[in-house]
């Protein structure tokens, strides 16, 4: 997960202070010249280095719980940016104002530090470990979850440490790291009996020497005097550089007896959800498992669900795999989840070899015609081809009393109707990271060349706040191997307002014409469900477009999302940018407001709207 500084020109990463001084020294040393950097003793720190009189002055910068930013005595800013565009203008205390960006070379990136990759590593074996996944679903669940996997890991990972002894005693401890070497730095933390804090006990000079843990009002740890930081394993991994007051710095970890071995990885702990899940997987088939009991605040995931994996991703169902369903495995419910002109889609149940699953049956009316039931046979095989946690999967077809095509349940419905029956609860965050969910499914139709051609926010369909579904493949388009657009003969009911210029003016379709769409449903979910070009019809659409206008931002829509939108509707194709740019955009939005938004800030918190 990127730094919430990592776009700015002038961030450095994880440099260290002397580093900092030559890079101001080669910059030319003018009054007000700076740079930012991280901070390695305040995790989500940073400090600004700058030059004034020839000197250099280094201030620390604290990302506080609330998730805003501000140097010791300062005014507190919401992002390092908003930060250093402040004191550009007014020095507040420091020693001028900030003048002049001393920037990174062309072509260097920020050093990335001890704890990104660490905590790259740790979010990767988690989601390995928690939800069983591999390829393609491990590293599509480390892009869409990496920030609330993230939040989850450093408030628990150190339970599940090996130097994590739980609740013994000192002379336990004492006892445990006497036995065998006794190597200078061979360490364990203990829980404490007395109110439950922590220690940190140590050996040097064959001498064991036991440290208490603090935790200050806000929730920090350290060791007295010594470096905040947020979770014990972070303080952990920096004691280990640096000794930082103790008598010597961490080495080898004393393993706790009770910590299973053997494994490369660190073992973290299960997902607060898990047990919970397993618990009512057999119950509750739909996709979407119950807020897990006790937790409270941690969150359903997507890996979480009964329908990020295929049903067929366990070989032995993938037996069993076929286009067409046998009709007495199937149980139709009457409940109605919505109709369209081929009919009525019914909630259902499918029986499989080892589990029954929920699914959603679109059902085509009896007295359709051939070519109706022609074109649902075509979305099938569409659909067939398909995997991808993002995409609505179909599970088969089945000719019994009527056509038809099974599908996994997405109960949420669809995401516009969603979003304008609720809008006073979901906060735009929620909303960026649906929007990104389905950033990463057009991005796998766009590798996978096939064209949606109706992308728009009635065909997201949700299976939890936290997690969308493309749907609705009727009109889409496998492209030639070397193709990179469809051509329609003839236009069609097409849904104008979606539709870029090539589109109406040619009839080409192609993964450039769907990211067009996918502007026009990012403009939808952030005005929570509005219609597009309210007031306008289908065709004068286009000679709005073709005069070079374009919808206004949605009421507070951040400007970096609409300037997404405004990119997705560049009037040429050729100069549109694609999904896998539209996805990193999107991504690095998402992870930016994820690093910013802690427990208690506004951006996330709005009351948790309460899902079907
Ligand atoms: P469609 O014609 O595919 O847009 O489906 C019409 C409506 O049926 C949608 O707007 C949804 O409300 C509902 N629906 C379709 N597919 C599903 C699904 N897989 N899970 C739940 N509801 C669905």
């Amino acid at each position: 997960m990127p730094d919430a500084a990592s776009h700015l020109p002038f961030f450095f990463g994880s440099i260290s202070r002397s580093e900092a001084e030559e890079h101001l020294k080669l910059a030319g040393m003018g009054d007000g010249l700076f740079l930012l950097r991280q901070c390695l003793r305040s995790l989500g720190g940073y400090v600004l280095s700058m030059v004034f009189n020839l000197q250099f002055y280094h201030y620390p910068i604290e990302r506080q719980m609330n998730g805003t930013y501000a140097i010791a005595g300062g005014k507190a800013h919401c992002g390092p940016e908003e930060l250093c565009e402040f004191y550009s203008k007014d020095a507040d205390g420091l020693c001028c104002t900030l003048r002049k960006p001393c920037t990174r070379p062309s072509g260097v990136e920020p050093e990335s530090g001890i704890f990104d990759n660490m905590r790259d590593n740790m979010v990767r074996e988690y989601i390995r470990q928690t939800w069983k996944l591999e390829g393609d679903a491990l590293e599509q669940a480390i892009i869409s979850q990496a920030p609330q996997v993230e939040k989850l890991i450093a408030t628990t990972a150190h339970e599940s440490m090996a130097w994590y002894h739980s609740n013994i005693s000192r002379e336990e401890a004492e006892r445990r790291l006497y036995s065998g070497a006794q190597p200078d730095g061979k360490f364990l933390l203990r829980q404490r009996k007395e109110n439950s804090t922590y220690a940190l006990s140590l050996v040097y000079g064959k001498t064991v020497y036991h440290y208490r843990i603090d935790q200050d009002k806000s929730g920090k740890y350290s060791i007295p005097e010594g470096t905040k930081f947020d979770t014990l394993w972070q303080l952990v991994e920096y004691l280990k550089l640096k000794a930082d007051g103790l008598i010597y710095n961490l080495k080898e970890c004393c393993p706790n007896p009770s910590t299973p071995t053997g494994t490369v990885a660190p073992v973290l702990p299960a997902h607060p959800s898990m047990s919970v899940h397993r618990q009512f997987s057999s119950l509750n088939a739909d996709g979407y498992t119950p807020e897990p009991i006790g937790t409270g605040k941690s969150r359903v995931l997507p890996m979480d669900t009964s329908v990020y994996e295929s049903p067929y991703s366990d070989p032995e169902e993938l037996k069993d795999k076929k286009l067409f369903l046998k009709r007495d495995h199937l149980m139709i419910d009457e409940v109605e989840l919505g109709s369209g002109n081929f009919g009525c889609v019914k909630k259902g149940v499918y029986k499989m070899r080892k589990k029954q699953i929920d699914v959603a049956i679109k059902v085509l009316k009896s007295n359709n015609e051939k070519a109706v039931k022609d074109e649902m046979m075509k979305e099938a095989e569409i659909m067939h081809q398909l995997d991808n946690p993002y995409i609505v999967r179909m599970i088969g077809v089945c000719e019994a009393e009527s056509l038809m095509l099974i599908m996994e349940m997405a109960s949420g419905g669809p995401l516009n109707k969603y979003l304008s029956s609720k809008k006073d609860e979901i906060p735009m965050s929620n909303i960026v990271e649906l929007m990104h969910q389905v950033a990463i499914g057009m991005k796998y139709l766009e590798e996978k060349n096939f064209v949606h051609r109706d992308l728009a926010a009635r065909n997201v369909l949700l299976v939890n706040q936290h997690y969308a579904k493309i749907s609705d493949f009727g009109l889409s388009k496998a492209l030639g191997a070397d193709d990179s657009y469809y051509k329609a003969r003839t236009a069609g009911k097409w849904p104008l307002k979606w539709y870029a210029p090539e589109c109406i003016l040619y009839h080409k379709f192609s993964s450039k014409s769907d990211v067009w769409s996918y502007g026009v449903t990012m403009w939808e979910a952030f005005s929570y469900g509005q219609k597009p070009y309210k007031k306008m019809k289908g065709p004068e659409v286009m000679s709005f477009i073709e005069q070079g206008k374009r919808m206004e931002s949605p009421a507070d829509c951040p400007p970096e999302i609409y300037s997404l939108m405004q990119q997705c509707w560049t009037f040429k194709w050729e100069d549109r940018p694609g999904f896998v740019t539209v996805e990193t955009l999107i991504r690095s939005y998402y992870y930016s407001i994820a690093a910013k938004t802690e427990k208690g800030s506004n951006l996330e918190d709005k009351t948790s709207a309460a899902f079907p």
